[in-house]
């Protein structure tokens, strides 16, 4: 059997009884298959935690099958994609043997405690402190915000000032923080316009982090090689849902009559060539890791395409675009369709990971040349 027979043999039967499974116990299903971890990169030590690394052409189909499926969006992503890799590079090889294979499994699910009221384009302005407990760990008091699945995680990782009276990003640390603090970790939902509350406000009053990764003091460097990581892979997983996304608005201009407009087919035809010109440089780049701008160039790409589409799934809808799909009440005062939804949720698309202007300012600086901005 190829590997993409096998990859949709085996979501077709674990998702034909149960469409769309429990979040957190789908985790666990796919890490006893051994579908968490594959990309784990293998030069680094990233093997032998339970997972089964794959070559990139299996990740990606993988990526690809997964996306076309009934399958829930994934709620492990942060601690596979975004800690895991951190940890196969700066970790010690305690840290790796501690928390990959939770991971693998799983079983452990991971938030990214980064912004802060003060600090979300200007990270280093970040200005939560932790203080050495005398044990090996230490002492956390400050504030995060919009931090994704806090309510979820087991584990949250957190960059802190643990020099005081350090300034920008001399003196961070990077640090693995247990959620279940009862009293010293507050997490407090934030409703966004869309009704759901998919991210948080994060408060620690005195709470415990055990562990620093890449040394005290040593958190920036840390951070930053968090943020660079490759999203190749994920990149073209999205762009399947993307296209699926796509197929339904121009199914909905066909119903609705609003595909006789020339201008909204200009529009609906602008997004399938920018979607056609994403898939393009994702698997140009792919091939081509280390590109300065090639991260920044993506995003700018996807995020304002992603924008313009939710704004085309409500219009091509006509009035009844607006109509929710039941009267709202006071216990559901948000009841949207998946396009009202959508258009909302897509307002985000050019905030999180690094706004637009980041990136633009990203790309001026280090593709272009241009002059760097004031600090
Ligand atoms: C859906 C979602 C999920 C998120 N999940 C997480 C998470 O899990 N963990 C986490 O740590 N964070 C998370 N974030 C936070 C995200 O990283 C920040 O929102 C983002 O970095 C922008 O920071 P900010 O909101 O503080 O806006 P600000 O930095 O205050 O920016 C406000 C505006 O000013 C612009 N701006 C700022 N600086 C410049 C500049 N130098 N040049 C030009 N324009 C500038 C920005 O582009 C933006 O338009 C999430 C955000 C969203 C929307």
């Amino acid at each position: 059997m190829d590997f993409r027979t096998e990859v949709r043999a085996w979501l077709d039967s674990h998702l034909a009884e149960t469409p769309t499974p429990d979040p957190r116990a789908w985790e666990r299903e796919l890490g006893q298959a051994g579908w968490i971890g594959i990309g784990w990169p293998e030069d680094g030590g990233g093997a032998g935690y339970g997972n089964r690394p794959a070559p990139l052409t299996h990740q990606v189909i993988w990526a690809e099958e997964y996306a076309r499926s009934t399958a829930p969006p994934r709620m492990g992503h942060i601690g596979e994609n975004l800690l895991a890799p951190t940890l196969i590079a700066y970790g010690t090889e305690e840290q790796k043997r501690r928390h990959l294979p939770p991971i693998a499994r799983g079983e452990t699910l991971w938030c990214q405690g980064y912004s802060e009221p003060g600090a979300g384009s200007d990270l280093a302005g970040i200005r939560t402190t932790a203080t050495p407990d005398g044990t090996g760990g230490y002492t956390v008091t400050g504030q995060k915000i919009w931090t994704s699945l806090a309510r979820d995680a087991d584990w949250c990782f957190v960059l802190a000032r643990t020099e005081p009276g350090s300034t920008r990003h001399h003196g961070l640390s990077f640090l693995l923080v247990e959620m279940d603090q009862p009293g010293r970790i507050d997490v407090r939902p934030i409703r966004q316009m869309t009704g759901t509350s998919e991210f948080n406000e994060v408060f620690f009053d005195g709470a415990r982090a055990a562990e620093v990764v890449g040394g005290e003091g040593n958190g920036w460097a840390v951070a930053m090689g968090l943020l660079a990581l490759e999203r190749g892979v994920s990149t073209l997983a999205q762009q399947i849902g993307f296209a699926q996304e796509l197929d339904e608005v121009i199914a909905a201009a066909r119903a609705s009559g609003a595909a006789e407009d020339p201008v909204v087919r200009a529009r609906l035809v602008r997004q399938w060539a920018e979607l056609v010109t994403m898939r393009r440089h994702a698997l140009r780049t792919l091939g081509t890791p280390g590109d300065p701008g090639a991260p920044s160039v993506a995003k700018l790409l996807w995020g304002g395409w992603h924008q313009r589409l939710g704004e085309l799934a409500v219009e091509v809808r006509g009035e009844a675009g607006a109509v929710g799909p039941q009267p709202w009440s006071a216990t559901t005062p948000y009841e949207l369709t998946t396009a009202q939804h959508l258009f909302l949720f897509t307002r985000a698309d050019t905030i999180y990971g690094g706004s637009d202007e980041i990136q633009r300012n990203i790309i001026a600086e280090r593709v272009l040349g241009l002059p760097r901005e004031p600090r």
